[in-house]
């Protein structure tokens, strides 16, 4: 029966694939990935040979057509983005949101994101937390910071390395340098990191090293002690 599975894949340990993420990629007709080129070496890993078709940011839109026409054909079919969970801060939205909008199933199995450990280690209240995914990078930037200047919840940021310490300079900028904070880098490899202390203190560490791998920022909300 025609389906749309999301499959979250290892965020850097290959270890964390999922028995049911490997069944259901050997099971479906086609696979969605963002880079075939990156998630064919995934599939050969775990020896799955179902064909694969390109979904990223630069054809989701005009792909859409073509992928609800084969769902509605009864084909079931499997989104996977480069690493962790399609749909958080990857392709994914559109198309679950076409296949909501006609009536197609939808099912996500759980899985890797960088979210979920980079929050829980951080030490900071994750009773209730909001994810804000990349800030802006010019436009509506300072505006996005000074909204989020009382925020009172917990709040979790994706950064690439070049971005860094321009960010952490922003938040000592808008949030004060005194605002509790924690940076996970390269989390589940071998080089995983994660430096927690005052916004002050954590740009002063990363100032004084080579910047390198992948950040997940998770910031104390305005009121947390
Ligand atoms: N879909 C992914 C997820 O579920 O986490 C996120 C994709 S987004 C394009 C890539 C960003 O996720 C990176 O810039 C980084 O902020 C974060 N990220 C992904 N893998 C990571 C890792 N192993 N360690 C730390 N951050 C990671």
């Amino acid at each position: 029966m025609s389906k749309l599975y999301i499959v979250p894949t290892p965020i850097g340990n290959l270890k964390d694939m999922s028995g049911r993420a490997v069944e259901v990629l050997q099971s479906v007709d086609l696979i969605l990935a963002e880079d075939t080129r990156t998630s064919g070496k995934l599939l050969k890993h775990f020896e799955i040979g179902t064909p694969m078709m390109s979904y990223h940011m630069h054809n989701e839109h005009k792909s859409l057509n073509k992928i609800i026409e084969r769902l509605w054909s009864g084909q079931t079919l499997a989104l996977i983005s480069d690493a962790g969970t399609p749909g958080i801060s990857d392709p994914g939205f559109l198309l679950t949101r076409a296949c909501i909008e006609n009536g197609l199933a939808v099912e996500c199995l759980p899985g890797p994101t960088a979210i979920i450990p980079a929050l829980v280690i951080s030490g900071l209240p994750n009773d209730r937390f909001v994810f804000e995914g990349f800030l802006p990078v010019k436009k509506g930037r300072q505006t996005r910071l000074a909204f989020l200047r009382n925020e009172t919840r917990t709040m979790v940021f994706y950064e690439s390395p070049h971005k860094l310490i321009k960010t952490l300079t922003d938040f000592k900028d808008h949030f004060g340098a005194e605002r509790r904070i924690s940076v996970s880098r390269e989390l589940s490899k071998l080089y995983e990191e994660t430096k927690r202390g005052t916004i002050g203190d954590v740009l002063d560490y990363f100032q004084e090293g080579v910047i390198k791998g992948e950040f997940v920022i998770v910031l104390a909300g305005s009121s947390s002690k």
